[in-house]
Formats: structure tokens, C-alpha cells, sequence
């Protein structure tokens, strides 16, 4: 069979007409089975036939003909059901032929054997088998393996029944796109094993909630739930219940775990008139209610989809930028107060939009790393960079090591490590003038790879830097494994030691001894006035990055910062 289709070549008249001849291959079988099992009851009946005589057949004839309608009716069934795929199936069918070849071979030799019967009944048993087979793939493809909850493809099929009975009658239909604050962060702090646990047991709050063919798992922690009400105010409040039922405690490894949910609402109307914009609409609200710190539920207007219309807009428009080389690499100074020097920047790259402002790394970068330009990003910086080093040596201002930022998506990728040796070899930079800064985010993905990359990296002489340390969720045993020289301080702690938070002052000096004991340096990043350094000086933190000795600079600036590195050091030390 195989031989011939694929002469014939499988179209839709091809599959049409198989449909049809095996639909009419099973009714033909079914109405001579009839046929066969009535015939002599009728003789028997008719006294005027001249075979009313013959005895009605045994009564085991009378089984095999039922079983054999029954499996008659069943390939039929089996065939319409499957929309004559299974014929499609080449062993299927073979198997089934093989069946009744051997059957009517044995019962033309032992026309006393039901053999013909037994063929039919194991040919049915073999189409069953792959029918069961199918169903269970169907299953499969349709459900997600973790938690059993159907997942997107089966909640936009479902989705559009729902819609298709609610426009008949006068109910609402509401999807809620749930995704979980900070599941990241259980995932680090208690490892992927107990994260499935969450997830599980969200799944298990959510079957309570709703009946199965309801909800959805999309990805990782991202659930569904399709809700139907009178109207829109009972939807709310259903969504409401169900953000209440995300904030309940979780029991984890003894102990209890709160995590909140930010939920968005769609509700399907004019805005949202077909299920795959209501699914759209639904995340878009989802991502609203993110915006201030989750645990919130937002309910999807039109504003949204011009936010989401922006940042398109805003991925098109840096796809340009790299392609076009419209981006620039400014430095910040990292200063050295027991040494009065600077010992070395950072660069930043920089985006200069084609209406001349200026955007925001922080807010183009994370688009990037979501199409996957962040490495080519990355890597032009790295060039831009080697090339400045050289120049700046060449300028007599002497040997300035820069780090570069990497994001996490650059350190995973493929060869990473060879592609910034390369780099460097292609400038004739030595690898003592380049650092590179990761952030924890970069290694707890991916142990691994992280831990070969940054080690190759290492052995090469560039010197990696932890960057915005204490704001992830990095274990102290994986930092001591891996050969990282500096740990930058954020921001967000320098700001705190005199905004009157009590713990900031502690975790300062515990992550400068933390470093300490590793052997490793500090970098205090974001040094904006005198107390914060007179504190980080007093503590052991020398060395210091933020505006207080300069922001950062265009190339040909801080050029100029560097050869007067030590007035403007001096500058700021005597105001201070
Ligand atoms: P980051 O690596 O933590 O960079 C430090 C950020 O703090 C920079 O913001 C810098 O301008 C800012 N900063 C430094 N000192 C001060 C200060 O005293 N006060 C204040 N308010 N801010 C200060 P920027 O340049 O906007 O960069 C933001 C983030 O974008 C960077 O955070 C980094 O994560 C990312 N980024 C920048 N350039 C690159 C790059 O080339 N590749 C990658 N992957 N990420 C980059
Ligand atoms: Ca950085
Ligand atoms: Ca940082």
C-alpha cells in the first residue's frame, strides 16, 4: 500500500476517497453480516420455503455472525472516527490484510474451524491497538506532561467552542492569564524539583476551582483558566477568588512559602473577539498587573495594546539600529581610593534613537535578549571595545582594563568563550585589558556550561565580575566553585545604607568579607555621594563606580576623565 500512495501521492481527493471506500467496505460488511445471521431464521419462519427444513444453523454460527457484526460496526466506527487516517496507517491496514489472508487460507482448509471469524476479530484487535495508540498521542500533544492539565493548544480549541456556545446565548466568556511573581526565585533558591512541586500543586488549586477542560498550563508557570459568568462583574470577582487562592501559603521542605500570582483578565467583546486575541489580550493584562510588584489582577483595555504596539515597535526599530551600527559605547570610571587611580571602566552601550533620543539599555536591553540580538550586541560592544583600549595605549594614557556587560543569553550560547577569544586575537587585544561582567542569573540556568565558560575565560586572563551581586539568588557553594575575581556591590545596596533601612549597613560589610574570604575584590556600583564612599572606604570597599566621580562618558570624554585622572580623583576626595 505504501507503494502505490506514494505513486498516487496523498492529497485531499486521495483521502477523501479512501475515506468513502473504506466507510463502504465496512456498511457492505455489515449489511451481509445481517444478511447472514437472518437468512435461515427467516427460512425457518417461512413455512412455504422450500429450506424451511434445514435446521437453523448451529448456534456457534450465530455467535461468529455476531461477532462479526459487532467488529464490522467497530471498523466502521473506527474509520469515520479517524477520518480515514487509519487507512493511511500502512501496517495497520497490512496487519489487518495479513489477519484475513491467514483466515481465509485456514477456513477454506478447515471449513469447520471459525477461523474466518478469530482473522476478523485479531485484525480488529490490531486496529484497535493503533486506534488507542493514536488516542493516546492526541492526549499527549494536547496535555502538558508536568502537572496533566491541558495546555495551549487544547485551551485555544476549547476556547473557541466555549465562544462558539456563548454567542448563541447571553453569557460572558473570560480568560485569565495566571503567572506566578518571582517563580524564578523559588526555582534558585530550592532547585527545579521543589519548583514542579509548586507548579503541581497550582495546578491541583486550580482543578478545585474549575473543571478541567477549563484550565491550561501553557509554559513553565504560566496558567490558564477560561471563566464564564452573567456578566463582566461576576467575572471579576471568579478572577478575584482565584488570585485569593494563589496567595494561600505553600508547605515546601517544612517550610511555608508565599508566593503571589499576577493574574490578567480578558473578556471576550469587541476588543477581544476571537480566542487567539483573547488569549493575546489576557497576557497583555497579565503584564500590566506585573508592572507594580505582581499580586494584583488587571483587567484588559485598549491603553495595553498600544503599550504592546511601543515595544514592538521599539524590537523593530533596534533591529535597525544593530544592522545599521547606530549604537555607541560610553565608559564609567571605576576608581581606586587607596590607590588614587582609576583602575579601569565599564562600558555601557548606548542607543541614540532616529529622533536623537537617547533609550535606555535598560529598556532596550531586555527586549534584546528576548529576540536574541543580545549577543550580537554584546559582541559589537566587545569589539568597539578592544579597539578603544588600543587606542587609549596608543594615546599614551596608558593600559585601562574595561569589563564588558554579557547577558546571561551570551555566556549560554554556543562557543561563547571562543568567540571573545577570537574577537580579541582579530584586535591584537591582550586579554588582561578585557573583563567581563555576568550576572548570577548567568550560571544558575545552566551550572555547566556557565562553569566551563567562565573557567575557559579565566585560564585565558580576562577576569570575570559578578555584576549587581545580591540581587539574585546565587549559593555561596556555586560562588566559591566558580573562578570569578569581583563581586560589584548594586546600587540598590549603596543607596540603602543611609536610607534608614537597618539591615543595609550589615549587608554591605557582609558582602565585602563575603569577598574577602573568597579572595576576591569589590566593585561598589552606583556611589552617588560622600557618605556612601566615606563608608565604603571605612569597610574595606575601595573601589568605586557611580556618578560621584563620573558618569559614564563618550569615548573622546572620558579620554580626557583618564588623562586627568588624578586632579579629578583629587578633585572630588578634597570636596568630600
Ligand atoms: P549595570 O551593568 O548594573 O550598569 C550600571 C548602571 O548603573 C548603568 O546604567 C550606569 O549608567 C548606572 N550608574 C552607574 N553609576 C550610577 C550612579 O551613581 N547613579 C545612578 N543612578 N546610576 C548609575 P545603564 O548604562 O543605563 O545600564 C543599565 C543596564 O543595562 C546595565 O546595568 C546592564 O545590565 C545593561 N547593559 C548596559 N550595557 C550593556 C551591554 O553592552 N550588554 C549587556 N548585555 N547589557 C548592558
Ligand atoms: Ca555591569
Ligand atoms: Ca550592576
Amino acid at each position: 500500500s505504501k507503494f502505490v500512495l506514494s505513486y498516487l501521492r496523498i492529497n485531499n481527493t486521495f483521502s477523501t476517497i479512501l475515506k468513502y471506500s473504506g466507510i463502504l467496505f465496512c456498511i457492505i460488511q455489515i449489511i451481509a453480516d445481517i444478511v447472514n445471521i437472518f437468512t435461515p431464521v427467516f427460512f425457518y419462519i417461512d413455512r412455504n420455503s422450500e429450506y424451511h427444513d434445514l435446521p437453523i444453523r448451529s448456534v456457534s454460527f450465530i455467535i461468529q455472525m455476531l461477532i462479526f457484526l459487532g467488529a464490522s460496526i467497530y471498523t466502521a466506527y473506527v474509520t469515520l472516527k479517524t477520518g480515514g487516517q487509519i487507512i493511511k496507517r500502512y501496517v495497520t491496514i497490512s496487519l489487518f490484510g495479513l489477519a484475513m489472508i491467514v483466515a481465509i487460507i485456514f477456513q477454506l482448509l478447515y471449513p469447520d474451524l471459525p477461523a474466518y471469524t478469530i482473522g476478523y476479530l485479531i485484525g480488529c484487535c490490531v486496529l484497535h491497538t493503533f486506534v488507542l495508540e493514536d488516542a493516546k498521542a492526541e492526549y499527549r500533544a494536547k496535555h502538558d506532561k508536568l502537572t496533566d492539565l491541558p495546555n495551549g493548544v487544547f485551551l485555544s480549541e476549547e476556547l473557541q467552542e466555549t465562544i462558539r456556545k456563548a454567542k448563541g446565548k447571553h453569557f460572558c466568556v473570560g480568560l485569565l492569564h495566571i503567572n506566578l511573581d518571582n517563580f524564578k526565585g523559588v526555582n534558585s533558591s530550592y532547585g527545579y524539583q521543589q519548583g514542579d512541586v509548586i507548579l503541581c500543586e497550582i495546578a491541583e488549586r486550580l482543578r478545585d476551582l474549575a473543571p478541567v477542560q477549563n484550565l491550561a498550563r501553557s509554559n513553565t508557570d504560566n496558567f490558564h483558566v477560561i471563566l464564564t459568568a452573567k456578566n463582566q462583574d461576576l467575572l471579576i470577582s471568579q478572577a478575584n477568588h482565584v488570585l485569593s487562592v494563589m496567595n494561600e501559603p505553600f508547605a515546601l521542605q517544612n517550610n511555608t512559602l508565599h508566593i503571589s500570582a499576577s493574574i490578567g483578565l480578558a473578556v471576550f467583546d469587541a476588543d477581544c473577539d476571537r480566542e487567539a486575541n483573547l488569549i493575546h489580550c489576557a497576557e497583555l493584562a497579565m503584564f500590566d498587573a506585573k508592572k507594580d510588584d505582581g499580586n494584583t489582577l488587571s483587567l484588559y483595555n485598549e491603553g495595553m495594546k498600544a503599550f504592546a504596539l511601543n515595544k514592538q515597535q521599539l524590537e523593530d526599530a533596534l533591529h535597525n539600529a544593530v544592522d545599521n551600527n547606530a549604537l555607541t559605547v560610553y565608559y564609567q570610571p571605576k576608581v581606586d581610593i587607596s590607590k588614587n587611580d582609576v583602575i579601569g571602566c565599564e562600558a555601557l552601550v548606548r542607543w541614540q534613537g532616529s529622533d536623537g533620543k537617547w533609550i535606555s539599555p535598560a529598556d532596550f536591553i531586555p527586549i534584546a535578549e528576548k529576540t536574541g540580538l543580545v549577543t550580537r550586541i554584546d559582541m559589537f560592544v566587545l569589539r568597539s571595545v578592544c579597539r578603544q583600549v588600543l587606542m587609549w595605549q596608543k594615546d599614551g594614557i596608558g593600559s585601562v582594563p574595561i569589563s564588558v556587560n554579557m547577558s546571561v543569553r551570551s555566556i549560554l550560547s554556543k562557543g561563547f568563550a571562543d568567540q571573545v577569544l577570537r574577537i580579541l586575537k582579530e584586535e591584537g587585544t591582550p586579554t588582561s585589558l578585557i573583563d567581563i561582567e555576568i550576572t548570577e542569573s548567568s550560571f544558575m540556568s545552566d551550572m555547566n556550561t556557565a562553569f566551563k565558560t567562565i573557567s575557559r575565560l579565566h585560564d585565558a586572563g580576562i577576569h570575570v565580575e559578578l555584576d549587581d551581586f545580591g540581587t539574585g539568588y546565587s549559593s555561596l557553594q556555586y560562588l566559591s566553585a566558580m573562578p570569578i575575581s569581583v563581586l560589584k556591590i548594586d546600587k540598590k545596596f549603596v543607596d540603602d545604607i543611609f536610607s534608614g533601612k537597618k539591615t543595609a549597613q550589615a549587608l554591605v560589610k557582609g558582602i565585602i568579607s563575603l569577598a574577602d574570604s573568597l579572595g576576591m575584590h569589590t566593585v561598589s556600583e552606583g556611589v552617588e555621594d560622600k557618605n556612601q564612599l566615606a563608608f565604603l572606604v571605612s569597610n574595606g570597599a575601595h573601589v568605586i563606580q557611580g556618578y560621584l566621580f563620573s558618569k559614564p562618558l563618550n569615548a573622546s570624554d572620558c579620554g580626557e576623565f583618564l588623562r586627568n585622572r588624578r586632579t579629578r580623583i583629587a578633585t572630588v576626595i578634597q570636596t568630600a
